[in-house]
């Protein structure tokens, strides 16, 4: 059936042109040969009269022009669909998914990844977004919106005749030429000014739902990143653990100088609260260990019953009287605990929990200072913390264990009240993003201007740096410097200012020699964004203008989409050869 259907399919010849665009006419030819859409017995070829099918039936192909502007369209609408988000008055988007959950957000990796993306270039945008979310936490609209400005810009080029591989050559050497101008117009910061460290915090926050209580928040955060930077500069945010509770006002969102664990005592009858308390961090059940081979007990009398449980209480108490011998008066203990220990800790006066998640014990450790203990015979001294207070409290009608009053925590905890899970998610985002930025600075200590000003410095210099080139390749680096200028384009657009006049004024300002001018939205005019304390992590620039020009580049070089049935079909999720053969034949 195959066969028969393949006769009606053209034969597609090897391609005579060698697609370069210094030949005139051969894209077109290229692209009118190539513009059917290929399906079924796609890539087949003749031998002697006789069709060789190499793909699969229901493989589709996209190919040469066709695929480019496909590719590129889809890549680009991803970019639209984020641009009004960008800057301090973007927009927010809701979003509302397959369960009918809503999220309300302004942040572009989490817009992205919430919409159901299928193109495949497009995926490889929002991939850009989640790369930029986990490196830097923030950027991620901005590296996106560059990527698409990027590609539209080439997209007139390849109309110009120019070969995607000059513009990708092009559009390479722009990028590692915009690093080396990011570098030095960056600027040092010192990881204990706390004003600026507050500045990069509240750059991060603006536009975002947080920013009416950017005054606290950004207080927390710088505060919070500081205690838990390590001494040598590191700073690792999952030391930083963040509680989300609905209920109470935003302004009840709180830093504690320690750990707040979603957990409660393991027994009632353990004391609610416990003053300078010494802290054991356990990862070891106190429970009796069951045998773990088959084993058969014969038990011929009844007091031989007695016995054997008798044993197995015995093994626990001696547990539970190591413990108490070390002086632990607070006992975390990532297993379980059972009735029968906690009945002898209870006794003993020691506040226990069990089931600690195992990061939060790491946390725990580092807060108190303890070190996390593998085995009871093992425990000594040395092992437990401190802290000036552990206690269970209520929050929303839920028990948490809160231990603070820590001497130097190296983990701290956030906990976020408001007044809707909406809310507080999006303050989640929000904060997530301002103790990245914020842990970046502490640890590369360098920062640069915001609000457009970077771009619109790279985008002067590369426009000069593209002179010195010259040839076809000046011609993509032109293209890259202009691309860069859709950040302060959009936050002007956004901010409801005329694009075209703060762009000339910007880079008037620019060419006077105020490389940290970038826009006021607030008064429609370029100042010192310095001065206004808008700035950024370094970093936050580099990412974003490395990854959207490798994903620019990567999606300008294919000219080929072979898509195999299971890709063309329905999304269902069925990775690419994962069906036996057949299936996929509907
Ligand atoms: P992203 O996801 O790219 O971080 P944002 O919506 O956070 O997107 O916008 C970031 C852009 O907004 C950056 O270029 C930043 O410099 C700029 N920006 C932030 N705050 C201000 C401000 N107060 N004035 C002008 N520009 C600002
Ligand atoms: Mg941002």
């Amino acid at each position: 059936m195959r066969n028969a259907e393949s006769q009606h399919v053209n034969p597609v010849s090897p391609d005579p042109c060698t697609r370069d665009g210094e030949k005139p006419g051969c894209m077109n030819g290229f692209a009118v040969k190539n513009n059917e859409h290929e399906t079924g017995n796609a890539m087949s070829q003749q031998l002697g009269g006789q069709p060789i099918i190499i793909l699969r039936q229901g493989t589709t192909r996209n190919r040469g022009q066709e695929a480019q502007n496909s590719n590129i369209a889809a890549a680009k609408a991803v970019a639209n669909a984020v641009r009004s988000t960008l800057g301090p008055k973007g927009m927010d988007k809701m979003l509302i998914d397959g369960m009918g959950d809503i999220i309300i957000t302004n942040d572009g990796a989490t817009i992205l990844k919430q919409m159901d993306i299928e193109h495949p270039a497009a995926k490889m945008m929002v991939e850009i977004a989640k790369t930029q979310d986990d490196e830097v936490g923030d950027g991620t609209t901005s590296a996106v919106i560059i990527a698409g400005e990027l590609l539209k810009n080439a997209e007139n080029l390849l109309g110009q005749k120019v070969h995607p591989t000059v513009i990708a050559e092009g559009y390479q050497q722009a990028a590692v030429k915009a690093l080396e101008i990011l570098s030095t117009i960056a600027i040092s910061v010192k990881p204990t000014d706390n004003l600026m460290l507050t500045h990069v915090a509240e750059t991060a926050l603006s536009g975002k739902g947080a920013e009416a209580y950017k005054g606290l928040l950004c207080d927390i955060v710088v505060r919070a990143v500081t205690m838990v930077a390590d001494p040598d500069g590191t700073v690792d945010i999952g030391h930083v653990n963040v509680q989300k509770k609905v209920g109470g006002k935003v302004e009840d969102t709180e830093l504690i100088e320690g750990m707040v664990i979603d957990k409660e005592r393991a027994n009632p009858g353990m004391p609610k609260m416990v003053k300078d308390a010494k802290v054991l961090i356990l990862n070891a059940a106190i429970e009796y260990k069951k045998t773990e081979v088959n084993a058969k007990i014969n038990i011929t009398r009844p007091d031989q019953v007695q016995a054997f449980l008798d044993d197995d209480e015995q093994m626990v108490h001696t547990m539970a009287d190591k413990i108490v011998q070390s002086g632990a008066t607070v006992v975390f203990c990532q297993k379980g605990i059972d009735d029968t220990a906690q009945h002898y800790l209870t006794k003993a006066g020691i506040l226990a929990v069990r089931r600690v998640k195992k990061s939060d014990s790491e946390n725990l450790a580092r807060a108190t200072g303890a070190t996390v203990v593998s085995s009871i015979d093992a425990i000594t001294r040395s092992d437990l913390g401190a802290a000036g207070l552990v206690e269970e409290k209520k929050l929303s009608g839920h028990e948490m264990i809160y231990v603070s009053g820590c001497k130097n925590p190296k983990a701290v905890s956030i906990i976020i009240r408001g007044g809707s899970e909406h809310v507080i998610d999006d303050l989640e985002r929000g904060m997530h993003d301002a103790l990245m930025v914020v842990g970046e600075v502490v640890k590369n200590k360098k920062v640069v201007a915001g609000g457009g000003a970077p771009e619109t410095e790279l985008s002067l210099q590369l426009r000069s740096y593209a002179s010195t080139v010259g040839g076809r390749i000046q011609l993509a680096i032109e293209a890259f410097a202009a691309a860069l200028e859709i950040i302060p384009r959009s936050i002007a657009e956004n901010a409801g200012l005329d694009p075209i006049d703060m762009i000339v004024a910007i880079r008037a300002a620019h060419e006077a020699g105020n490389r940290t001018f970038g826009l006021d939205v607030y008064e429609g005019k370029p100042v010192d964004m310095l001065k206004a304390g808008v700035v950024e992590p370094l970093r936050v620039k580099t990412q974003a203008i490395m990854s959207a020009a490798e994903a620019a580049v990567m999606i300008l070089r294919i000219d080929d989409v072979i898509a195999s049935s299971k890709a063309a079909g329905p999304a269902g999720g069925m990775p690419p050869g994962g069906m036996p053969p057949g299936m996929g034949d509907y």
